[in-house]
């Protein structure tokens, strides 16, 4: 019997044939939070009740993401390990041997510990080490998604990944994040979630060894002019290709769109930087990329049957903290 043995780094390209399975049924993407290495309480313990504001980041993305994400099964010569960062330590990486992950599912680490500087968060999906035949090795590689498998992937299909919180920040936890009220000086711990979620879904730069896309963010990003070419996003920018940050993963610091269901100019969630005392939406333009890097999405609803609020910005003090995002399993070489 012959074996297939090889190492992945979650979001490299592979060589091979596209996966046989047939195309799941779609349904609204769950994302499975596990705080097992949440040491610091930081969402355990007496402070259990920060998860809400989690679920009400995850909702975000969960409400409108109808996708099929195949189940993955470990069994017989099957084997894999998945491989996220730490979010205790995020240089390190935890080893979760033989995971299974339902269908239509994510599983996302979730943790805190110093981050350094000024960064507010870490998010990405995780690599992973797998052993196994090739219809395996498709399954952890796009979940079903045939266009993650192209050698210019068009599509994305994780497994999951890490969030990571700076548990030396000052934090506004907002009981409920549909209403706007004044945390001067304090960081929103809803914003930065959605941020560092919207990195774990794709808006990442991930390139192969010989600097070629590994992933579908990067497949319609140009890495020499910063330009990204997502045809969603660019029907939202008349037209024209969108300036990325320095990072190839971010919209330009300073991005603006509108607020989804409101219409409110607002800067995008998914641009570098948040503004102390300052709460940012999930926007226009951000749904865009999440549909440029595969996702299917359901409608958006208008601005009458939505009902989040957009007092945005009373308040807000012109001090800008940095974040990170984090690539899949290991910085690019
Ligand atoms: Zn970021």
């Amino acid at each position: 019997m012959r074996s297939l043995v090889s190492k992945f780094i979650g979001g490299l390209t592979m060589a091979g044939a596209l996966s046989l399975a047939g195309p799941g049924a779609r349904a609204n993407v769950t994302i499975q939070f596990d705080y097992t290495y949440d040491d610091g309480n930081f969402l355990s313990g007496a402070n259990v009740g920060r998860r809400a504001i989690l679920e009400q980041a995850a909702g975000v993305f969960t409400t409108f993401i109808t996708d099929s994400l195949d189940l993955i099964n470990p069994g017989g010569a099957n084997t894999w390990t998945a491989e996220p960062f730490d979010p205790r330590n995020t240089n390190a990486t935890l080893t979760i041997s033989n995971l299974v992950v339902p269908a239509n599912t994510l599983i996302v680490y979730v943790g805190a510990s110093n981050l350094g500087g000024s960064t507010l968060g870490l998010g990405g999906a995780g690599g992973y080490e797998a052993s196994g035949f090739t219809p395996w090795f498709n399954t952890l590689q796009g979940r079903g998604q045939a266009g993650a498998l192209l050698s210019t992937p068009t599509d994305y299909g994780p497994w999951g990944g890490t969030l990571a919180f700076n548990s030396t920040k000052t934090w506004y936890f907002d009981s409920d994040p549909s209403t706007v009220e004044t945390f001067t000086g304090q960081n929103d711990f809803y914003s930065v979630a959605v941020h560092e979620l919207g990195h774990l879904l794709g808006f990442s730069l991930l390139l192969d060894e010989n600097s070629n896309p590994a992933n579908s963010w990067s497949a319609v990003t140009n890495s020499v002019s910063g330009i990204f070419s997502g045809t969603h996003a660019m029907a939202l920018n008349g037209g024209a290709g969108l300036q990325l940050s320095g990072d190839l993963s971010h919209w330009a610091d300073g991005t603006m769109s509108t607020v989804v269901g409101t219409g409110a100019a607002q800067e995008t969630a998914m641009d570098p930087s948040l503004t102390v005392g300052t709460r940012k939406y999930f926007t226009a333009l951000d749904y865009a990329g999440l549909q440029d890097i595969g996702w299917q999405l359901a409608p958006i609803p208008e601005a009458s049957t939505f009902a989040w609020a957009a007092a945005l910005g009373a308040g807000a003090l012109v001090l800008r903290i940095r974040r990170r995002q984090r690539a899949a399993g290991r910085p690019p070489a």
